[in-house]
């Protein structure tokens, strides 16, 4: 397995070369770009995607996923209770809000966080303890957003927003639910894992696990 990490600026997704090609999260609108020329790179098309797993609604994270969706022809999945939003193409739930004196990330996430975006289709809904093919098992992570999914494969963690690399990985600072997410961030805590990568902040290649650890 290959990982490769795919840059929009401040959010990360993530191309995965497996048995087949999996995209996590899909960056803001117009990130399919990226994302296409990441594939292309690694001397792929877009119908070379087998799968596209969104961690989460939020339009930094699932912005792109329609476009993707249609110039891939891939099916995606995602947890119900974020599924049931993102096709309705609403990018937040009310009361996401950030910890106190953030105000000014605040204000840079709320720009950040359209109210909508396409509505995209999800195919396949996935809930803690599925394996998704390829290898992807899904962690319920919820906090930052109320059906977030965190994946393991092979040593590897896609945390999504369940943590943020920051100085070092932490839990989010913006969340829908603080106390679950920080519940959520010790649940990955306490995982094994080597590397991980995040939605926000750098990939971590070796000796991730411990780097959660050190609070
Ligand atoms: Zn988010
Ligand atoms: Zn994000």
């Amino acid at each position: 397995m290959s990982v490769h990490t795919v840059s929009h600026g401040y959010v990360n997704s993530f191309v995965v070369v497996g048995d087949g090609v999996t995209l996590i999260d899909t960056g803001v609108k117009g990130g399919d770009q990226k994302i296409l020329e990441a594939l292309a790179d690694l001397g792929k098309g877009p119908r070379d995607v087998h799968r596209i797993i969104l961690t989460h609604l939020h339009t930094d994270h699932a912005g792109a996923a329609a476009r993707l969706k249609e110039v891939t022809g891939a099916p995606v999945y995602m947890h119900p209770v974020d599924a049931e939003l993102v096709r309705q193409g609403i990018a937040s739930r009310p009361g996401f809000t950030g910890v106190f004196p953030l105000n000014g990330l605040m204000s840079v996430a709320q720009r950040l966080m359209p109210g909508r975006y396409r509505p995209c289709e999800v195919d396949h809904e996935v809930v803690e303890g599925d394996v998704i093919e390829d290898g992807f098992q899904v962690v319920f992570t919820p906090g930052h957003s109320a059906g977030h999914i965190s994946l393991l494969r092979e040593g590897w963690l896609f945390a999504g927003d369940a943590a943020a690399n920051i100085r070092r990985p932490g839990p989010p600072l913006i969340f829908e639910d603080r106390a679950l997410s920080r519940q959520s961030f010790q649940r990955l805590a306490a995982l094994d894992f080597e590397s991980a990568g995040f939605g926000h902040g750098r990939t971590i290649d070796k000796a991730a696990a411990a780097r959660f650890k050190v609070r």
